[in-house]
């Protein structure tokens, strides 16, 4: 039985593994986060979940509907009955107004990370080791984690990490330079997250805003409690990056107060800076990276354009190139 390593579990990893356990391969995932999710991740508070990464997902392809309809029958995920609107600020002019439309918008039920849990339901999972350094020989991968620990003997490796952290790895294990522009294809955000009352506006407000990119009240999603979540945009997040939890909050607070009027008692609760959040809209998706000659491959939500659902795409499609190497290896045997 072929032996695979999967590092990284957030949706792409935990995807992977799910289709290459069901196919009878034997696999172990790695994550350097204390749980599984990735950017799916929500923190649990003594306000309930709050979802710091991925707010909601859409599902446009079947293969990822059909899944998404598995986890609504088994409860890992709901409909957000949100309402949308939109908020504008010009020049200092702010305008706040409804922009309804009919997308079907999911969220993980208690969790986002609810979704990523299942699939990786009795799958070895090793958190908390961050894998630093690869090393193959004689066909075989050994695994070196910051734990002080080494795990030998795969057959192959899956690399399921934001681009600049895999070719961090693969640099430092002397393997082949795979992206060219990797420090910039994946963009900042800082999230926070402030306890107040919803805005009439709605509780999925879609920001064009010279700080702003979403602003997501969490009273809808099941699980959670009354919140705001606001993502910073890319620019204003890494213009500020090195700032201090306060000076989100400070930042949070006036958009709560002055632009969406929330006039009841506003509570900081949480600030998290994702270093690779997402992809620029004019980054070229490279798709998913093939290297046979050393049993790795590589993916994620950016090989083909930074959703949920082009993680879980990435996933399938790391697995369907895994299964069909060792296929055709047989046919050649
Ligand atoms: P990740 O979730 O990043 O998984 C990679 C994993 O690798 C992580 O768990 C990390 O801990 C681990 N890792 C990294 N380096 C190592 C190492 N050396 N060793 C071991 N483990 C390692 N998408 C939507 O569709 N809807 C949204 O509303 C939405 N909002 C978002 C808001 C924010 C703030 C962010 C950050 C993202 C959002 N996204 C959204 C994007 C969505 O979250 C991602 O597309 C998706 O979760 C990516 O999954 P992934 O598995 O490819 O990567
Ligand atoms: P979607 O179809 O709801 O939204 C796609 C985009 O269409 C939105 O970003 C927004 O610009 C626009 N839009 C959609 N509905 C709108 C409405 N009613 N009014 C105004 N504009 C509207 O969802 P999707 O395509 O699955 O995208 C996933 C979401 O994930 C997007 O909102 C994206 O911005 C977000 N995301 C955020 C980050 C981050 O770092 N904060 C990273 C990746 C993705």
């Amino acid at each position: 039985m072929k032996k695979i390593a999967v590092i990284g579990a957030g949706l792409t990893g935990a995807t992977a593994a799910a289709n290459l356990v069901q196919q009878g391969y034997q696999v172990t995932v790695f994550d350097k986060g204390r749980s599984a999710g990735g950017r799916m991740s929500s923190k649990r508070t003594e306000q309930g979940y709050l979802d710091m990464g991925a707010q909601y997902f859409t599902a446009r392809t079947d293969v990822f509907k059909q899944q998404v309809q598995l986890w609504l029958d088994a409860g890992q995920a709901d409909v957000w009955p949100c309402t949308t609107a939109l908020l504008c600020n010009e020049d200092g002019v702010v305008s706040l107004k409804s922009s309804k439309d009919e997308q079907r918008r999911f969220v993980g039920v208690p969790s986002m990370h609810s979704p990523i849990n299942a699939l990786l339901l009795g799958i070895p999972l090793i958190t908390g080791c961050r894998i630093s350094k690869l090393d193959y020989r004689q066909q075989s991968w050994i695994l070196w984690g910051d734990n002080g620990i080494s795990y030998a003997g795969f057959d192959a490796v899956l690399l399921t990490l934001p681009p600049a952290q895999a070719q961090q790895l693969m640099t430092q294990s002397s393997l082949p330079e795979v992206f060219d522009t990797a420090a910039n294809l994946l963009e900042p955000c800082w999230a926070v997250a402030m306890q107040a009352e919803a805005s009439p506006a709605g509780d999925a407000i879609f920001c064009q805003h010279p700080k702003l990119r979403f602003i997501s009240h969490q009273q809808y999603k099941s699980g959670r409690n009354s919140c705001f979540v606001l993502h910073f945009n890319a620019a204003f997040s890494a213009e500020h990056l090195q700032q201090p939890a306060d000076f989100w909050f400070a930042e949070a607070t006036a958009v709560l107060r002055d632009e969406l009027n929330i006039k009841q008692t506003i509570e900081p609760l949480v600030a998290h800076r994702w270093l690779y959040a997402s992809q620029n809209d004019q980054t070229a998706v490279p798709g998913c990276i093939e290297l046979p000659d050393h049993q790795l491959w590589l993916g994620g939500d950016w090989s083909y354009g930074g959703r949920v659902e082009n993680a879980y795409l990435a996933g399938f499609a790391l697995a369907q190139a895994v299964i069909r190497n060792y296929k055709l290896q047989q046919e050649n045997a």
